[in-house]
C-alpha cells in the first residue's frame, strides 16, 4: 500500500488527486492552508499547513509522514492564481505568488525527500500548468512562476533520480476548480472569458479535475518508471494551436 502526500490536497486537482490514489487503497495525506475545506475532504490525514512557511512545512510533513508510517508518493499541487500585468501586478502581489507557487514547492520537496529516500525511492509529481510552457496576456506573476516549477521540476530530476525518486510535473490546461472560477470572477465580464478558454482547447469544454488526477496517477505509477523531468501537458489541446 503506497503512502501519498498531497499539497494542496483540500480543494480542486488536489482533492481529485487524494481521491484517485484512495481508489488504489493508498493512505493519503493532505496538506492544505484551508482549514475548513480540509475538513471536509476525503484524506485519511490532515494537515493545515502553509506551502510558503519554511516552519509549517516541515512541521506538517513531519507529523503526516509520522501518521502515515512513510511516505513514497508527492504531489505538490498547493497553488493560486494571479492576474495582471507586470505593470499592473504589484511587487508584494507578484512576492506571494512565487511564495507560494514556486518557494512552496521547493519547501515541500526540500521536507519530503528525505522521507522518499528513506523509503528507497518514490515519486514526485509537481502540478505546473500549460501556462509555465505558453503565455496567457494579463497573468504575469502566474506565468512566470509556473515556467519557473517546470524547469525546478527537470532540476530535481537530475539531481534526485539516481537515487531512485523520480520527480515529473503536470501541465493542465483551464480545469473546472474553485481556483479557476475565482480567476475568471475576477475579469470584466466572467461569462466571456469562460467561454474563451472553452473554446480554447478542442473539447469545448474545461478539464475535469480528476481528468487532471488521472495524468498524476500515472506519472507517479511504475508504468511510468522511465518517465523522469517529463512535463506531461493535459491541456485539451489549449498549447498546440
Ligand atoms: P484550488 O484553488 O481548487 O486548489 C488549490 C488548493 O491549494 C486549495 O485547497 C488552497 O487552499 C491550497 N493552497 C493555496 N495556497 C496554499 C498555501 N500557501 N499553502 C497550502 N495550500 C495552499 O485550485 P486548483 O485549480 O485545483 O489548483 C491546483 C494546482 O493546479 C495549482 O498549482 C494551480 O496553479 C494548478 N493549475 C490549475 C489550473 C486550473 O485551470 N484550475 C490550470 C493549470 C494549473
Amino acid at each position: 500500500m503506497r503512502r501519498v502526500l498531497v499539497t494542496g490536497g483540500a480543494s480542486g486537482i488536489g482533492a481529485a488527486t487524494v481521491r484517485r490514489f484512495q481508489e488504489d487503497g493508498c493512505r493519503v495525506a493532505a496538506l492544505d492552508v484551508d482549514e475548513a475545506a480540509l475538513g471536509a475532504c476525503s484524506a485519511d490525514v490532515k494537515m493545515v499547513c502553509d506551502v510558503a512557511d519554511e516552519q509549517s512545512v516541515q512541521s506538517a510533513v513531519e507529523r503526516a509522514v509520522t501518521e502515515l508510517g512513510g511516505v513514497d508518493v508527492v504531489v505538490a499541487a498547493a497553488g493560486i492564481a494571479s492576474r495582471g500585468s507586470v505593470m499592473d501586478c504589484t511587487p508584494a502581489e507578484f512576492g506571494r505568488v512565487m511564495s507560494v507557487n514556486v518557494r512552496g514547492v521547493y519547501l515541500t520537496c526540500r521536507a519530503t525527500l528525505p522521507h522518499l529516500r528513506a523509503a528507497g525511492g518514490g515519486a514526485v509529481v509537481v502540478v505546473a500548468s500549460q501556462l509555465g510552457l505558453v503565455a496567457v496576456a494579463d497573468a504575469a506573476a502566474y506565468c512566470a512562476s509556473k515556467g519557473a516549477v517546470i524547469n525546478l521540476t527537470r532540476a530535481m530530476a537530475l539531481d534526485h533520480g539516481p537515487e531512485g525518486i523520480r520527480v515529473n510535473c503536470v501541465c493542465p490546461g483551464p480545469t473546472e476548480t474553485p481556483l479557476v472560477e475565482r480567476f475568471f470572477a475576477d475579469t470584466a465580464d466572467p461569462t466571456a472569458t469562460r467561454q474563451a478558454f472553452e473554446a480554447a482547447g478542442v473539447i469545448g469544454r474545461l478539464i475535469e479535475p480528476a481528468e487532471i488526477a488521472e495524468a498524476i496517477h500515472y506519472l507517479a505509477s511504475e508504468r511510468a518508471k522511465a518517465t523522469i523531468g517529463a512535463a506531461l501537458v493535459v491541456d485539451a489541446g489549449y498549447s498546440v494551436r
